[in-house]
């Protein structure tokens, strides 16, 4: 596709990061976005980078009722050389037309969405920040916009990308999590959305989220909805456990998200010689396992964080408890040498960064 992308001038600067020891996740946005309309029978159309800001939507907006929304989340970060670089840009890219598609939206093309991403980090590069652990969030998405009440797709959406500086997710260290097993609420089923990065699942999991952080705990593992015994999240990550000296985790069969990180750890663990098992874990080799040894660590996956030492989970009344309150082995190798191909301070064998 050869759609030409516009880039209109900014009136004035933002005063950019001021102090990046302070830098939250997404409460900060960058200069520019870029903005790209779809119309049914013209395609996309009208791709410009303008200056950050608000849009203007019609109060019945198709987005605004039923939800029909994607979205991609993924980092660009600075390099020893002073480089930036984004990690497995274009899986993200792929995965948002594969939400595109259930969510019955039009794709994009796929290197004209990526050259337009390139190309508005470029302009934003002064935003990506220097020290330990932060980086540039890059949050592309797609909202419908027809103002009509029915229900059905719409014929007009929005694509847009946003840029976000985010700080260190450890700032205090890189310290074990406490996870709450939901036995109530459910994230997806099959057949349902839990594979598209859709707003949707998001808004449906903050219920539970919410009554995990009364109870004290850090996350909600979620169970399968059929049933309610095999784990398939916790909170908005895929997980992984070490049992038996294996690698488990859950297999990718519509109710999770393919998650990047989930597929990057695991070529990484594959290359450490560890064997590789994608089936479901149930509830009870979690409490059972941790109790006789067999589960030895446990990490969830995913962009913000990279990876997440578990250190404890309930179900119901038990609680378990994994480790010595310090990350595992595998999980510290692990998230380091992710975090180190990401920074540039491990050669990047697999071609992952760009
Ligand atoms: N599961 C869910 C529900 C998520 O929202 C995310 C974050 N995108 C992940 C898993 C992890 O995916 P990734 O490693 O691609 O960030």
């Amino acid at each position: 596709m050869s759609m030409e992308i516009q880039v209109l001038p900014l009136a004035a600067k933002k005063p950019g990061i001021v102090d990046e020891s302070k830098l939250a996740f997404g409460t900060q946005f960058t200069d520019r976005m870029f903005l790209m309309e779809f119309e049914a029978g013209r395609g996309w159309h009208s791709a410009r980078i303008l200056p950050y800001g608000p849009f203007t939507l019609d109060p019945a907006c198709a987005v605004l009722h039923y939800a029909q929304e994607i979205f991609e989340g993924l980092k660009a970060f600075r390099r020893p050389d002073g480089s930036v670089a984004l990690f497995r840009p274009m899986d993200n890219v792929r995965r948002f037309n594969r939400s595109a598609s259930r969510m019955c939206m039009p794709e994009v093309d796929e290197e004209f969405f990526l050259g337009a991403l390139k190309q508005l980090v470029k302009l934003e590069a002064d935003w990506v920040p220097r020290s330990e652990g932060t980086s540039l969030y890059v949050r592309p998405t797609m909202i419908a916009t027809d103002p009509f009440l029915g229900v059905r797709p719409s014929k007009t959406y929005y694509c847009y990308i946003i840029l976000s500086p985010v700080g260190a997710y450890y700032k205090g260290g890189f310290s074990p999590v406490k996870i709450w097993i939901a036995d109530e609420f459910v994230r997806s089923a099959p057949g349902g959305t839990g594979e598209a990065k859709t707003g949707g699942n998001y808004a449906a999991s903050l219920r539970a989220s919410m009554e995990a952080t009364e109870k004290g705990f850090d996350q909600v593992l979620w169970l399968d909805a059929v049933h309610r015994k095999y784990v398939e999240e916790v909170g908005s990550m895929n997980i992984c456990f070490l049992y038996d000296g294996k690698i488990v985790t859950s297999p990718l069969k519509g109710t999770i998200l393919d998650g990047i990180t989930r597929r990057s750890i695991l070529d990484l663990a594959r290359d450490l010689g560890y064997q590789i098992e994608e089936r479901a874990l149930s509830v009870d080799e979690i409490i059972d396992g941790a109790q006789s040894g067999r589960l030895k660590e446990a990490f969830g996956t995913g962009t913000a964080v990279v990876v997440s030492a578990v250190g404890q989970f309930t179900y119901r009344d038990r609680t378990v408890v994994l480790g010595d309150g310090k990350p595992g082995e595998l999980t510290q190798k692990l998230y380091d040498t992710l975090t180190g191909i990401q920074y540039g301070r491990i050669p990047d064998k697999h071609g992952w960064v760009q």
